[in-house]
């Protein structure tokens, strides 16, 4: 049976730690039949004075030497998680271009010219700065959906992990006109929608867009998805992945899609 985790992250990623060989031995130990490899690169960090370390070359090195390596018992998928390609057109082109990796996950970290949604005190934030914040994300991930090179749009809710975090939530009801718009958009660019787990192993209780919103998405006709654990240790690769191939089935997914040699394909759930 199909199980994957196409969201994680290792040592080649600025905040993680891990080793690749030791993430692909423990998601082998926990039943998992294929991961993509999505490390981090923000394109605009470095124009807004952060240092953006990721080095393409070693990278695809080490996922194609570890690939032959547990060939027969685990996938292994040579991916990115590449932050605000939109923002820094140029810069995405030319990392995509230099990495030609089998799986483009995109996210949107931050609005444009602003830092992660990360580093906001959101006990702080009032009700209409948040809004206008949600609103600018939601126009921002229009251009996002429309990037080419991209095979699927990660934590399309980022923000709600760190509101919930703060002892705070949001309503993402008033906004559903919007994700209805960026969806459509997917569905036409063939951009798959990511659930990302890391919110339910974290014990917020909703996955990233929550069931509500993957309803909307099947409502829209999106019929493509991918499950990510968005683990950055190897203790959490695999997690809530299964929870949420039975989320997908009840709203009436049958498939999650994998990539084998730059290949999209449909598998059972
Ligand atoms: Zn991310
Ligand atoms: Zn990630």
């Amino acid at each position: 049976m199909f199980f994957a985790d196409y969201h994680t992250h290792t040592c080649f990623s600025y905040d993680c730690e891990e080793n690749p060989e030791s993430l692909c031995i423990s998601a082998i130990k926990k039943g998992l039949t294929a991961i993509a490899i999505t490390d981090h690169y923000d394109c605009d960090y470095q124009e807004y004075g952060y240092p953006m370390v990721f080095d393409v070359k070693a990278h695809k090195k080490e996922i194609y030497r570890i690939k032959e390596k547990f060939k027969g018992k685990l996938d292994v998928v040579h991916g990115i998680e590449l932050g605000q390609p939109h923002a820094c057109p140029d810069i995405a082109e030319k990392i995509l271009k230099e990495g030609n990796f089998e799986f483009v996950l995109a996210s949107q970290h931050n609005i444009k010219k602003l830092p992660d949604f990360y580093y906001f005190d959101y006990t702080k934030v009032k009700e209409n700065l948040l809004d206008a914040m949600i609103s600018k994300m939601l126009k921002e991930l229009l251009e996002l959906a429309s990037f080419k090179g991209i095979d699927s749009i990660a934590h399309i809710t980022y923000p709600h992990r760190y509101i919930k975090s703060a002892g705070s939530d949001i309503d993402f009801k008033k906004y559903y006109d919007n994700f209805e718009d960026i969806f459509n958009l997917m569905i036409k660019n063939n951009v798959s929608l990511e659930i990302n787990t890391s919110t339910l192993w974290k014990g917020c209780g909703f996955s990233m867009p929550d069931e509500e919103i993957i309803k909307l998405y099947y409502e829209c006709g999106g019929r493509l998805v991918n499950v990510g654990s968005d683990s950055h240790t190897a203790e959490n690769v695999g997690d809530c992945i299964m929870d949420t191939y039975r989320t997908l089935k009840r709203i009436g997914f049958k498939t999650v899609i994998s990539v084998t040699n730059g290949e999209k394909f449909a598998e059972n759930i």
